[in-house]
């Protein structure tokens, strides 16, 4: 025990304050890019959507899964963010906030760095990125499939915006005169009036990705390497609609407790 003039240190360790997340609830770890409006000019993105970019944050949260195997059952991300869902009974860190998000987010954010080159090869970074992450305890299965479609529907409007907004952009419009057209405006018919063909776009711009394991089943797993991530399925990346019903159904294993 560290003591100065016989006088213990230990007490200083009763002023740390570690909350830690509800049991049996499932766990959302957000991420968000810092101040991306500014770090995707100056890394010149394409807009409104870089392909690049959107593969590198991609890329990023698989490797999440892959690292955090027994715990991070699912991801979600568009733009700059990340939703990762642990398991329900996940004992990460005996479920401690501070180290749970910022494990993830630490992760997250390096890798990024280091796989930068891999889908930029052309730019380099110019400064360190970073991410915030916050978590957040969801008590059923009902409301994590809220939270999901949530960010899905905010995903669309986004995207159905910025399509706007750039096309006004692209036809000499200033970014003002841009976003007063925009202000208050029916998006539904603005498509329609700049004729975007919005159901034309890649699928991943409208859609938003999803990122889970594939399921293997019990046969096979036991033939494999028990410690190996292996016997949990690979991880796989696509972009579909998780707001109706028909991919729960198909995947019930993934928000299975
Ligand atoms: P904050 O630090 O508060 O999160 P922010 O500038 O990151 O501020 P967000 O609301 O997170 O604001 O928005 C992220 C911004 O990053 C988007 O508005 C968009 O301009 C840019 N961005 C992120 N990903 C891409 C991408 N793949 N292609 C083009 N632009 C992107
Ligand atoms: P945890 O993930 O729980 O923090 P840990 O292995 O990081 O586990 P710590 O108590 O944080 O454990 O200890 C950090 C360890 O890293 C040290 O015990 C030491 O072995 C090593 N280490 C860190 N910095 C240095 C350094 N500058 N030189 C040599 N070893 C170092
Ligand atoms: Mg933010
Ligand atoms: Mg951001
Ligand atoms: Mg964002
Ligand atoms: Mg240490
Ligand atoms: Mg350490």
């Amino acid at each position: 025990v560290e003591e100065i003039n016989n006088v213990s240190l230990e007490y200083v360790r009763s002023f740390e304050f570690d909350s830690k997340l509800m049991p049996s609830t499932w766990i959302v770890v957000r991420i968000d890019g810092c101040h991306f409006h500014r770090f995707s000019e100056i890394h010149e993105f394409a807009k409104p959507n870089d392909d690049r970019a959107l593969n590198l944050m991609n890329s990023c949260a698989v490797a999440i899964l892959e690292k955090f195997w027994e715990d991070v059952v699912f991801a979600y991300g568009v733009s700059d963010e990340y939703s990762f869902i642990l398991n329900k009974n996940s004992n990460l860190y005996q479920r401690r906030a501070n180290k749970i998000i910022s494990a993830i987010v630490s992760y997250f954010t390096s890798t990024y760095v280091m796989r930068w080159k891999d889908f930029f090869a052309q730019s380099e970074l110019k400064y360190p990125p970073s991410f915030d992450g916050r978590a957040v305890c969801y008590p059923s299965t009902e409301i994590i499939r809220d939270y999901l479609s949530w960010r899905q529907v905010d995903c669309h409007i986004n995207n159905q915006y910025n399509s706007c907004f750039w096309k006004l952009v692209a036809s000499r419009k200033s970014k003002r005169e841009a976003q007063n057209s925009l202000k208050g405006a029916q998006l539904q018919k603005k498509i329609e009036e700049l004729a975007i063909d919005y159901n034309k776009l890649p699928i991943m711009y409208r859609q938003g990705s999803s990122i889970y394991r594939e399921k293997v089943d019990n046969v096979l797993m036991h033939q494999e390497n028990e410690e190996s991530t292996e016997c949990y399925g690979k991880v796989i990346v696509e972009h579909i609609d998780i707001i109706g019903p028909t991919f729960w159904l198909e995947h019930p294993n993934i928000l299975d407790e």
